[in-house]
């Protein structure tokens, strides 16, 4: 399989190269050359099996040479053995044909690490393999900097950096990346906003020295293998739900656009998909842009679903390849006039398949409340704002509609406890999470101080080592 990048003046490359670049060195995303075809007959052959069985078998084709489909399985295997449920991902019913997919059971209580956790594997091994190391530096106003520290602790070729705004995440949020026993993890609290962590991460990646001499790496989900891996579950819902012979649609809590992509993928690979709802909350770009053909920038407000307070999706570009029909210049126009002009047009298309709708706060708590008191099952608000959307654009009521559950209620337990009047209790791997020892060095908004810690601090930054 090969890749090729949406600015299109980036080499292709396969596997294992677009695996250790994430970005293109063009500023483009790398999207597969073509979708590897799911047939019926291969559909039907994935009843009854396991979900890391499925998912082999159903991604082998991305992989090319990178793994044999043996030593794929048995990685995945492994992988998801960790998780707290042994479905992996359970469907639990809430209505007649609606459901949720809790994808919330690996180690940091958020769909990330469906993903996180097999990139990990991933990177280490094609590390090694090349004998080489990285330093991973990101920021994260949450979810993808827990499932980062969790995904690469211990990991022998990386070390990971991780930036956080001071006394601006939840307790929880803070404590599964902080109590990392891991030397080769490293917590930064940036006397700051993220927007301050995001600009002091882009600034040190623009610093060709610092990033060659410590191979920095980025893992937010631009990264292909993120969204590859997200597509297997689409398709295990759809064959336990009666798939190929019954179409399914679903609901997406949707920020960066990285999860409901991976849904249009495996429509585009033959799954029969009847719908992606883009579920927002009132941080609504996406949802505006498929009422109208118009994606245009607004200011980003702080919501109870703080993961996708997202004004400018990073995925989104994907999918506009495709819609320019992957012409890479007309690609490259859309994103400088959006640079420029802060919004571009491009025809909607897939009328068909993508819905979108855009939730409140106020309807975002009345869904935690009611979704509780109907069903006895309590969403997050992420998941809520996806339950809220599955019914604004609910189609044919006798299609199954499954909404993606994407974080556990108790990592915002504050706002499910203020909606529902119920207490989320964190699972038992968590029980003694506020009494463990924390690790985090505190430095100021500054770029030269969070420079000076990565060279102290990374094994590729150590002088004597390097010498
Ligand atoms: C990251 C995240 C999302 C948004 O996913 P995208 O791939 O960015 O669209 C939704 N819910 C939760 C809980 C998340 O952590």
């Amino acid at each position: 399989m090969r890749y090729v990048s949406t600015r299109g003046e980036s080499p292709a490359l396969d596997f294992e190269g677009v695996l250790l670049a994430g970005l293109a060195p063009d500023g483009g995303l790398y999207v597969p050359a073509r979708w590897p075809r799911l047939s019926r007959k291969s559909l039907i052959s994935l009843r009854g099996k396991s979900y890391a069985e499925l998912a082999a078998a159903v991604l082998q084709p991305y992989l090319g040479s990178h793994l044999d489909a043996d030593a794929f399985g048995r990685l995945l295997a492994e992988t998801y053995g960790g998780f707290d449920h042994p479905a992996v991902a359970p469907l639990t019913q809430l209505d007649a044909n609606d459901w949720v997919m809790e994808l919330f059971h690996g180690p940091t209580l958020a769909f990330k690490d469906m993903a996180m956790q097999v990139l990990g594997r991933l990177l280490d091994g094609a590390l090694a393999r090349r004998g080489r190391r990285a330093t991973i530096l990101g920021a994260t106003s949450g979810d993808t900097g827990a499932a980062a520290v969790d995904a690469f602790r211990g990991r022998q070729a990386i070390d990971v950096f991780m930036l956080h705004p001071e006394g601006r995440i939840s307790a929880v949020q803070r404590r599964q990346m902080t109590t990392a026993p891991d030397a080769n993890v490293h917590n930064i609290a940036i006397q700051g906003t993220f927007d301050d962590c995001q600009a002091l991460v882009k600034a040190l990646f623009q610093e060709a020295d610092l990033r060659d001499r410590l191979n920095l790496a980025a893992v937010n989900s631009i990264n292909w293998a993120r969204v590859m891996l997200q597509i297997a579950y689409y398709v295990h819902a759809a064959v336990a739900l009666g798939g190929p012979d019954r179409p399914v649609a679903f609901s997406v809590p949707t920020g960066n656009f990285g999860d409901v992509y991976a849904g249009y993928a495996a429509a585009m690979m033959g799954l029969p998909v009847a719908g992606l709802v883009v579920a927002t909350n009132r941080n609504d770009i996406l949802a505006r842009f498929f009422a109208s053909g118009e994606y245009r920038r607004g200011e980003v407000s702080a919501t109870i679903s703080p993961s996708m307070d997202i004004q400018v999706a990073s995925n989104f570009e994907r999918y506009v390849f495709d819609r320019v029909g992957r012409d890479a210049a007309e690609l490259n126009a859309r994103m400088a006039a959006f640079a420029q002009l802060g919004a571009f047009r491009v025809e909607v298309g897939n009328a068909d398949l993508f819905r979108a709708a855009s939730v409140g706060e106020d309807e975002t708590r009345a869904e935690i409340a009611r979704t509780h008191r109907a069903t006895g099952w309590l969403p997050d608000p992420h998941t809520a704002v996806g339950l809220a959307a599955s019914r604004i654009r609910r189609g044919d009521p006798a299609v199954p509609m499954v909404t993606l559950a994407t974080a556990h209620p108790a990592k915002f337990a504050e706002a499910v406890t203020a909606a529902s009047g119920v207490v989320p209790q964190l699972p038992p791997r968590y029980a003694d999470l506020m009494q463990r020892p924390e690790r985090c060095t505190t430095l100021p908004n500054d770029v030269g101080a969070v420079r000076a810690h990565l060279m102290a601090h990374a094994a590729l930054g150590d002088r004597r080592s390097a010498a």
